[in-house]
C-alpha cells in the first residue's frame, strides 16, 4: 500500500491584500516545491466544516480528520489536556487557560496574550509556582496547572470525592461557548474579567465553578508579586499576571480510531496541544518534535527529516504546521508570505528532494482560512493539493486559493477528504 502525508498549514487560507497588490499571500508567494506537486497532481478547495462555517482550529481539525464536529466536539480543555500529555478521566475538569495581562484593579484585561512575548521557559516557572502555593479549599481537591506553548496552558481539577462537570461559563471573555460546547471567539470581546458560573443546577457544575473561581483569585495573588513579573515590568514588558480559563470540559471523547476505520496506522506531528491532542485521541501516534527554537529555516528543515524518518515505519503521517495563522491574526500579510515561502524551501524543498512521490500519496490544505484582511478566521474555502502515489494532474498548475478554484476536485466539505485519501490509498 502507498504512504500518505497529510499536510496542514495552520490558516493559510486568505483573501486579496491590498498591501500585496490585490493577491493572496500564498498567491504572491514564491512556492516552486507546492506548485511542482499542483502541477502534477489535482487540486481544489475545501470548506474545512461546511459553507458558512467559520471554525476554530480544533473544530476544523476534528473535521479535516474525517469526523462530523457536530458528532464529536470535545471540549477544547480536554482536546489541550489530553495534548499536552496530562492522564484526564471522565468527571475531572480540563480548561485551556492563557497566561494574561489584568490592569491595577485585577479587574480588566490589558494584554489577553502578555503581549506575546512570554517565553515556554518563563511561563514555566510562574506555573511551577502557582502549583506549589495555590491550594483549593472549596471541596477537597487537587489540580495540576501545566503551560504548554508561551502564554498557553491548560487546567485539570479532580474532586477527591464526586465528579465535576463542564458544564460552566468561560472567564475568558474573548470567548463564548455555545449550547453544544463548542467555544467561539468573539468579533467585539469585552475587557472586563467575568466570573465562572455554573450552566446547569447540577451540584457538580456548581462545585466547578466555585473551584475555578477559587483558583483564579488565588492564581492571581501568586502572579501578582512574582519576581519574575515585577523583572519583567522593569524590563519595560507586560507581567503575566492573571489566569483566563475556558473551554471546560469534563467527558473524554470517544472517537473511533483510524486503526478501527481505515486499518492503518499513523503518527502525528504537531506543534500545539490542541492539533496533537485530536490526532492522540483519533488512534495516531506521537512522532516527538523537539520545541520550535524560533528558527524558522531551521525548524521546518528539521520537520522535513523527522517526515521522512516517520514515513518509514507507518502508513501515513499528519504534520499540521503552525506558521501562517498569526500573522494572519495580526494582520501581516508580508510576513505571512514570507513565512509561506520559508515552508516552501525549507519543508518541502528538503521533503521533496528525498520523498518517493510514487509511493507516497501527499495532500497539502489549511484548516481555515486567516484573511490578513479580516484578521481572524472566516469562512472562505482552503485551497487544497492531492500529489503523488500516482494520481493524475488536472490543468492546475500553481497552488493558491484563486488557481485551486478552477481543479478537478472541485469543492469538497472537510469531512469527505479523508475517505477520498483512503480511496486514492488502496487504489
Ligand atoms: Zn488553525
Ligand atoms: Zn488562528
Amino acid at each position: 500500500m502507498r504512504k500518505l502525508l497529510y499536510v496542514v498549514l495552520d490558516g493559510l487560507g486568505d483573501l486579496p491584500t491590498p498591501e500585496l497588490n490585490g493577491k493572496t499571500p500564498l498567491e504572491a508567494a514564491k512556492t516552486p516545491n507546492m506548485d511542482s506537486l499542483a502541477r502534477k497532481g489535482k487540486t481544489g478547495l475545501m470548506y474545512p466544516v461546511r459553507k458558512g462555517v467559520a471554525p476554530e482550529s480544533d473544530v476544523a481539525v476534528i473535521s479535516i480528520l474525517g469526523y462530523d464536529p457536530f458528532k464529536y466536539h470535545p471540549a477544547r480543555g480536554v482536546i489541550e489536556a489530553v495534548g499536552a500529555g496530562l492522564d484526564f478521566k471522565d468527571g475531572e475538569l480540563a480548561l485551556r487557560c492563557n497566561f494574561a495581562t489584568v490592569d491595577e484593579s485585577g479587574k480588566f484585561i490589558v494584554d489577553r496574550r502578555v503581549g506575546r512575548n512570554l517565553t515556554t521557559e518563563e511561563a514555566g516557572k510562574l506555573a511551577e509556582a502557582i502549583n506549589r502555593e495555590v491550594k483549593l479549599a472549596y471541596k477537597p481537591s487537587e489540580f495540576i496547572f501545566k503551560n504548554t506553548v508561551a502564554h498557553r496552558a491548560v487546567l485539570v481539577i479532580r474532586r477527591l470525592e464526586g465528579k465535576l462537570s463542564g458544564k460552566i461559563t468561560n472567564v475568558d471573555p474573548a470567548y463564548s461557548k455555545t449550547l453544544e460546547g463548542f467555544g467561539v471567539a468573539k468579533s467585539q470581546p469585552q475587557t472586563k474579567i467575568e466570573k465562572c458560573f455554573p450552566l446547569d443546577d447540577s451540584e457538580e457544575a456548581r462545585v466547578a465553578a466555585e473551584l475555578v473561581n477559587e483558583f483564579i483569585e488565588k492564581s492571581y495573588k501568586v502572579l501578582k508579586n512574582h519576581e519574575l513579573n515585577l523583572r519583567r515590568v522593569k524590563e519595560g514588558k507586560l507581567p503575566a499576571n492573571f489566569i483566563l480559563a475556558r473551554d471546560a470540559g469534563d467527558t473524554v471523547p470517544k472517537f473511533p480510531s483510524f486503526q478501527e476505520l481505515y486499518k492503518v496506522k499513523f503518527g502525528c506531528m504537531a506543534d500545539m496541544p490542541v492539533e496533537r491532542g485530536i490526532a492522540l485521541l483519533c488512534g495516531m501516534e506521537e512522532v516527538p518534535l523537539p520545541q520550535s527554537t524560533g528558527d524558522l529555516k531551521a525548524d521546518y528543515s528539521l520537520r522535513a527529516e523527522k517526515t521522512l524518518e516517520a514515513l518509514e515505519s507507518l502508513d501515513g503521517v499528519y504534520i499540521h504546521i503552525k506558521g501562517p495563522d498569526e500573522p494572519g491574526h495580526d494582520g501581516r500579510a508580508k510576513e505571512k508570505m514570507r513565512i509561506v515561502e520559508l515552508i516552501d524551501e525549507f519543508y518541502f524543498g528538503k521533503l521533496l528532494a528525498k520523498l518517493n512521490l510514487e509511493e507516497t500519496l501527499i495532500v497539502v490544505t489549511a484548516d481555515h482560512a486567516t484573511p490578513c484582511v479580516i484578521k481572524a478566521h472566516t469562512d472562505d474555502p482552503v485551497p487544497l493539493l492531492i500529489s503523488g502515489g500516482g494520481v493524475l494532474a488536472d490543468e492546475v498548475d500553481v497552488f493558491s486559493e484563486k488557481a485551486c478554484r478552477k481543479g478537478k476536485l472541485g469543492i469538497i466539505n472537510g469531512s469527505e477528504l479523508m475517505p477520498l485519501l483512503i480511496k486514492l490509498l488502496k487504489d
